[in-house]
C-alpha cells in the first residue's frame, strides 16, 4: 500500500486534469481497500465477477464499483443489481444482456465501449468498424436500461512512449468523432484510458478516467 503523500499527489495531478481516479483492487484483499478507502478513495475497479462480488459484500456499501475485466454475457446478471460502471462492453450482444438485466433491476447502468486500440493480437475491444456497426444499431433500436457514456482502451504493452501516446491519440480522435453522435441513450462524456505506467501521458492526450492498480497498491503477485 501506498502512503498518504504518494495517493494525495497522484490525486491532485488526476484532479488538476478534472479526470477521475479509479483504483484496480484485483487480487489486493480487504484490508488494502479498507486503506485507501480510508484515505477518501472511493471508485475501484475489478476484473473478475466473483471476486467482486465478495469484496462488494464486505467493504462499505458507498463504494463505487466498475467492471473493468472481460465481461461475458452469463456473468452479467451478478453483477446487475450494484455495479457503478462498466468499461468493457465489446458487442451489441453484450449491451443487450446488460439492457435485460439492467431492466429486471429497474435501473439503467453506464457503460463505456471498448475500443482495441493497441498492436497486440490479444487484446479485447472493438475495431472501427465494430464500433460503427454498434453505434448504427443502437440508433435503429434504442435500448432503455443502458447508458453509454463513453470509450474506454488500453494501450500497446510497450516502452515506446511514442507508441503508446499514439495509440491514445487515436482513442480521443474517436471519442471527438463519436461524441457528435446522436442517440437515445447515448452521451460520451467519459473516455477511459491510463494505467499505472502510462498515465501521464494519458492525461497529456486527453484521458478524463484513469484506472490504476500496482502504482497504488504495490506490485501484483
Ligand atoms: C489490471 C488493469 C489495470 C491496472 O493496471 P496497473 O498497471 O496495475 O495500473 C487497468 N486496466 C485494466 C483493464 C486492467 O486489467
Amino acid at each position: 500500500m501506498i502512503d498518504h503523500n504518494t495517493y494525495h499527489t497522484i490525486c491532485t495531478t488526476v484532479q488538476q486534469h478534472h479526470a477521475t481516479l479509479v483504483a484496480v483492487s484485483k487480487t489486493k484483499s480487504l484490508e488494502d481497500i479498507q486503506a485507501l478507502y480510508h484515505l477518501g478513495q472511493r471508485d475501484f475497479g475489478e476484473n473478475y465477477v466473483q471476486e467482486l462480488i465478495h469484496k462488494k459484500n464486505k467493504l462499505p456499501q458507498d463504494i463505487r464499483w466498475h467492471f473493468i475485466g472481460h465481461l461475458q454475457s452469463n456473468k452479467v446478471k451478478e453483477i446487475a443489481s450494484f455495479i457503478h460502471l462498466i468499461h468493457t462492453v465489446d458487442s451489441y450482444k453484450l449491451l443487450k444482456e446488460i439492457d435485460k438485466q439492467a431492466q429486471k433491476q429497474n435501473r439503467v447502468i453506464n457503460c463505456l465501449l471498448q475500443i482495441n486500440i493497441a498492436s497486440e493480437e490479444t487484446k479485447f475491444g472493438m475495431d472501427a468498424l465494430e464500433l460503427k456497426a454498434l453505434i448504427n444499431t443502437i440508433q435503429t433500436a434504442p435500448l432503455l436500461h443502458i447508458r453509454i457514456v463513453g470509450l474506454m482502451g488500453m494501450a500497446t504493452f510497450t516502452t515506446n512512449e511514442n507508441k503508446i501516446r499514439q495509440e491514445f491519440q487515436l482513442l480521443k480522435k474517436t471519442f471527438d468523432i463519436y461524441k457528435k453522435v446522436q442517440a437515445k441513450n447515448y452521451n460520451l462524456q467519459i473516455l477511459s484510458m491510463g494505467m499505472s505506467s502510462d498515465y501521464t501521458i494519458a492525461l497529456e492526450e486527453g484521458s478524463t478516467m484513469l484506472r490504476i492498480g500496482s502504482l497504488l497498491f504495490g506490485k501484483r503477485d
